[in-house]
């Protein structure tokens, strides 16, 4: 792109050339998005397999550029750690998620959990765990409905760092979830030293498991693991009902994917938690 705005635009519709011309045009536009109020936060619900209501939702972030148009999180939240913009991002998001369920608990008299993921360069900031009090406080959402998702590679980045603010931060009573459990390469040995209440088991795990026996009885042994050590197991992606039949027949106690609904804008979130009866 010889000029700025709309060359780039041009060019960048046609397809990248590197990776690396990509990466500098997104962070480009990242570093202004924020304050142009360009992100939106989505909520997928979870489904409590043993009541069939919603227990809560995961928030997930969406950003409509008005130059690069609709911007996938797997293309940006990459960008945004390396340039360290997820830092201011991603309290946006846990802020943002806390104060929309603290209005929906009010709403509808009752506690539902939202989960909001967690990079590993918030955690590694030294006030993360001001920030997360300070949000709670704020929003005054009880510190039991909020499950902060970390995936494994946290722990290989300064395990004791992490290890610890983690571990005050459940005392307080917040939720900590594993996400993508099985991706990565934790030992069982391993799982036992993390400080976590949930375990959310992969999609590539769900995908095979209405055709592939095999991947049937390793669900069964992820679930009766997490319950051993005193774990939620919750699954995501699931997309049928034949993979949801056998989740039921594992003990899963939760479930989040397609099955039951997309990621919603918080209006349709709120449409939806109208029609929705407590059971
Ligand atoms: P994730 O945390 O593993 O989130 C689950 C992803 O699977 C989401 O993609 C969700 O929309 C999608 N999904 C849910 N159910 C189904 C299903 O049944 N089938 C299929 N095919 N997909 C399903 P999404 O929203 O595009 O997010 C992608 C990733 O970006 C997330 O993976 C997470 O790692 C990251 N991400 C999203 N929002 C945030 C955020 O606010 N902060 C941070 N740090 N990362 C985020
Ligand atoms: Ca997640
Ligand atoms: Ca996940
Ligand atoms: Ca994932």
């Amino acid at each position: 792109a010889k000029e700025a705005g709309k060359g780039v635009y041009a060019v960048y519709d046609r397809g990248m050339h590197t990776e690396f011309n990509e990466r500098v045009v997104i962070e480009k536009h990242l570093r202004s998005a924020l304050d142009n109020e360009e992100f939106e936060l989505f909520y997928q619900p979870q489904v409590d397999l043993l009541t069939g209501a919603i227990s809560g939702f995961e928030a997930l972030i969406r950003w409509n550029s008005p130059v690069l148009g609709f911007v996938s999180p797997l293309s940006f939240i990459k960008i945004a750690e390396d340039s360290r913009l997820i830092i201011p991002i991603g309290e946006w998001v846990l802020r943002k998620a806390c104060h929309f369920m603290s209005g929906l608990c009010q709403q509808k008299n009752n506690c539902y959990k939202i989960a909001v993921n967690i990079s590993v360069i918030q955690l590694l900031q030294d006030d993360f765990i001001e920030t997360v009090l300070n949000v709670l406080s704020e929003s005054g959402i009880s510190p039991g409905c909020l499950e902060l998702e970390i995936t494994e590679t946290v722990f290989i980045e300064s395990f004791e760092r992490i290890v610890g603010k983690l571990e005050y931060l459940k005392m307080q009573g917040i939720r900590i979830a594993l996400d993508d459990f099985g991706t990565g390469y934790s030992s069982l040995s391993y799982l036992q030293q993390l400080p976590i209440t949930t375990l959310k088991m992969d999609k590539a795990f769900i995908d095979p498991l209405s055709d592939d026996s095999y991947s049937q009885s390793f669900i069964r042994t992820m679930v009766s693991l997490g319950h051993e050590m005193g774990l939620e197991v919750v699954a995501e992606g699931v997309e049928d009902s034949s993979q949801l039949v056998i989740l039921e027949e594992a003990g899963c106690d939760k479930v989040q994917g397609y099955l039951f609904s997309r990621p919603l804008s918080q209006r349709n979130t709120q449409e939806l938690m109208r029609r929705h009866k407590l059971d």
